[in-house]
């Protein structure tokens, strides 16, 4: 029922930066941390590894009981096309399951999900720890569950409008790769949260110079997807 479910990230933008390191590392297994639906498909940049894992571990601390994260594709090892993708070419993408009611993961993998089945919490969780590791470049999320998290935002954390702002664009438009917050909308992403990791040369300039790239700014402002 759901696997099929995972091959949904065509309506995102193509052309990661950065070339180098990238899919040079495979997510190793790590029972109750996280769940990996495809080992062969789990290669990314050494620092998404590291932060993937820095971020199961702060989300099974936070939530006891929670089910292992569900991680969906990063790409191939040393990247390439992958099947069902346009990114998840150079280990700087991966797909994350959103937590249903009580912390759970759907069986079997991704399963699209209305608002009102979320549970906000654990999801509000999960999204924090991404963006504290201070790696992601941006996430795709349906604006229904967007709009559920900006919520629980304003209402149970107590976050104010100029906060909420600057994790999830105000006035959304389906033209995600035009918006200036974090959290973005971007279609057929009821599943899972599709989080882009900021290319290496950001955390290593003199290796990475020769390797010609946009910055990460205009790479997001300038790239526009292929399919809508
Ligand atoms: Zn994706």
């Amino acid at each position: 029922m759901v696997f099929g479910l995972l091959l949904v990230c065509a309506s995102e933008s193509a052309a990661a930066p950065g070339a180098s390191q990238r899919a040079a590392e495979q997510l190793p297994a790590a029972d109750g941390l996280y769940e990996r639906w495809d080992p062969r498909r789990s290669w990314g940049t050494p620092h998404l590894i590291n932060a993937l894992e820095e971020v199961s571990q702060r989300v099974a601390f936070e939530l006891p009981g929670a089910d292992p994260l569900m991680i969906g594709d990063i790409s191939r090892q040393g990247g390439g096309w992958l099947r069902g993708h346009i990114t998840h070419t150079k280990g700087v993408d991966v797909d994350v399951g959103m937590f249903m009611h009580d912390a759970r993961q759907p069986l079997g993998g991704f399963l699209d999900l209305r608002p009102s089945q979320l549970d906000v919490h654990a999801n509000w969780v999960l999204v924090t720890s991404l963006l504290d590791t201070d790696s992601v470049q941006y996430m795709l999320l349906d604006q229904g569950h967007i709009n559920a998290l900006t919520r629980y935002a304003r209402e149970e954390v107590g976050l104010d409008q100029d906060e909420i702002d600057t994790i999830f664009p105000p006035n959304p438009t389906h033209r995600h790769w035009r918006q200036a917050g974090v959290v973005r909308h971007a279609p057929n992403h009821l599943s899972h949260l599709h989080v882009r990791f900021k290319p290496p040369e950001v955390y290593d300039p003199v290796q990475e110079a020769k390797v010609p790239s946009t910055s990460p700014r205009s790479a997001v402002l300038g790239q526009r997807p292929q399919q809508h």
